[in-house]
């Protein structure tokens, strides 16, 4: 395992759309590794293929009960709406608000290429929703109603 290098907002990686992972192999099981391990080493909720430089619909979402990885994700269902805070591993520092689903279920294939379906609230939801973004060139920045100022992050209310 590896700690990879996480590409910054302005790298026009992460403005294009991903492919579908089509070989389900030790390369594929050796890049989740890695993003897991660069998730885990950056402290973040999620993180997206392109965020690793890789243009593959892979992404992983750890909100603090273990990875879970998605390959080719889709979201299937949304309920509900919540507005908050949010962040990118790619954009250190910066929050926005942003008006997500409660409620998000996705449908995605594993590492073996088995699909399953998965429901996630609150910020599992959030983050299923921010990081399939990213699979398809979409940044929470084009969502967020506006940006945190310093004063409101150094406040703690967010
Ligand atoms: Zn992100």
């Amino acid at each position: 395992m590896a700690i990879r290098k996480i590409v910054k907002f302005g790298d026009e990686i992460l403005n294009k759309k991903c492919r579908p992972v089509e070989k389900f192999d030790e390369k594929l099981f050796q890049l989740l590794d890695d993003m897991e391990e660069t998730l885990a080493d950056a402290n973040g909720a999620g993180l997206a293929a392109p965020q690793v430089g890789i243009l593959r619909q892979i992404c992983i979402v750890d909100v603090g009960e273990g990875p879970i990885e998605l390959i080719n994700p889709e979201i299937i269902g949304e309920e509900g709406e919540q507005e908050g805070a949010e962040g990118c591993l790619s954009n250190p520092g910066k929050y926005g608000i942003v008006k997500r689903p409660m409620k998000v279920t996705v449908k995605a294939q594993d590492r073996n290429g088995n699909w399953f379906q998965k429901t996630g609230e609150e910020l599992c939801a959030r983050a299923f929703c921010h990081e399939i973004d990213h699979l398809h060139g979409i940044l929470f920045t084009s969502h967020a109603s506006r940006m945190l100022t310093d004063e409101e992050l150094e406040s703690g209310e967010y």
